[in-house]
């Protein structure tokens, strides 16, 4: 199969869809592929290693137009015009919260399977986990930097020093984030507090990190006890297909120290802090009531060559199960025929199909 690799346009997004790697084993297979000049210059990644991989080099146009496209984000208004019956479209789609690419989709009978909704049985999502294992471990190094005095923090170092108590990181939700997060933060030699309401995840936390970390049952008095010790506090809370619950409320911020941060990587579920809103990588922080609030949507995007080979490294499995046998794959993979979002012009996943009243 002829597959296309794209530079995203998208602004501010650096990440790329397959690194030289992950072509190397498509060509190694059979397929060719046709990457855009610069399309993994964001990622420190030159043309040249495509090239040596087995890869040609071409236009966006020259990209857009083979069976297969594999991207990192939605297609946005201006790369409509290279929808097509016959595209088999691999990428981000979150077609829930976009009404104008679904429609796009649909009309040119585009097929789209989302790598948000390729599901496996345990009902993980396999190529969302990455993105989580980033934001966690970022979290930290986010918290840590705006703790700092010169840039508004409460002076607070994570690590302490011998003689001195080390900072106390309360992390909400103790799933990918919150473990990935509870991980960088012990690193650091910060005391650590993890609150999540399923009793098994955290008798879990407890068995791998036994000794290092304190796990409590996620429950108002629980936070309101940890807030005034509490300098940096991360939100990775996730109720799947809801939007997440205000855990923290305005009138509890009051209970922070002065200078506290706040770091809620569920922003883009609404965020579990009642005062978060989203931010960019360019204004990453407000404060509200003295606490230092982080809300930065993407987090990823501010590493992306660790992003680009932390996503290849899940997507390539599939990528290549949809060059060897096209749509035929989705049959063949359960997981990765939850991933189909449309076809032939007609909506494909519950999810979506709800959220625009179409189910
Ligand atoms: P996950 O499903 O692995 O973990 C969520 C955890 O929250 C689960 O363990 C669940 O039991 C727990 N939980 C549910 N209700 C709770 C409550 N009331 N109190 C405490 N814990 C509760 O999800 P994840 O992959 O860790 O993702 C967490 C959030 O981070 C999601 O909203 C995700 O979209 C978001 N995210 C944001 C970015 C970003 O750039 N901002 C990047 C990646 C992920």
């Amino acid at each position: 199969m002829q597959i296309g690799l794209p530079k995203e346009i998208k602004v501010k997004e650096n990440r790329v869809a397959l690194t030289p790697g992950g072509v190397g084993t498509l060509v190694r297979r059979g397929h060719s592929v046709v990457v855009q000049q610069g399309a993994g210059v964001g990622s420190g990644i030159a043309d040249q290693e495509y090239v040596d991989a087995g890869a040609t080099l071409g236009s966006a146009d020259d990209a857009w137009a083979a069976q297969m496209v594999v991207k990192v984000k939605e297609p946005i208004a201006s790369e409509y015009r290279y929808l097509r019956p016959d595209l088999l479209l691999f990428t981000y789609l979150h077609l829930a919260a976009d009404r104008p690419l679904t429609d796009a989709l649909l009309q040119s009978g585009t097929t789209g399977v989302a790598y948000e909704t390729v599901q496996l049985d345990d009902g993980s999502l396999p190529l969302l986990t990455p993105m989580s294992e980033v934001a966690g471990r970022l979290s930290v190094q986010a918290g840590a930097y705006h703790l700092q005095k010169p840039v508004g923090g409460r002076g607070v170092l994570l690590g302490g020093v011998p003689g001195v108590q080390p900072g106390q990181v309360t992390i909400i939700g103790g799933g990918v984030v919150g473990t990935n997060a509870a991980k960088m933060a012990m690193g650091l030699g910060a005391k650590v507090t993890i609150l999540d309401v399923s009793q098994r995840r955290l008798a879990y936390l407890d068995d791998v990190f036994f000794g290092k970390l304190t796990t409590m049952m996620s429950s108002e008095a629980n936070i309101r006890a940890l807030l005034p010790d509490t300098d940096l506090l991360i939100g990775g809370v996730l109720i799947p297909g809801a939007k997440a619950p205000h855990l923290v409320t305005r009138d509890m911020l009051g209970l922070m120290p002065e200078g506290s941060v706040i770091v809620d990587v569920a922003v883009d579920q609404g965020g579990c802090v009642e005062t978060i809103h989203a931010t960019t990588h360019d204004d990453p922080t407000y404060t509200v009531d003295g606490v230092i609030h982080y809300g930065v949507a993407n987090m990823p995007g501010a590493v992306p060559r660790t992003s680009t080979f932390a996503l290849t490294n899940q997507t390539l499995p599939y990528a290549l199960l949809l060059a060897d046998h096209g749509v035929g794959a989705l049959g063949r993979n359960k997981a990765l025929g939850l991933g189909l979002n449309t076809h032939a012009g007609q909506l494909t996943y519950q999810g979506v199909a709800e959220a625009f009243d179409l189910a």
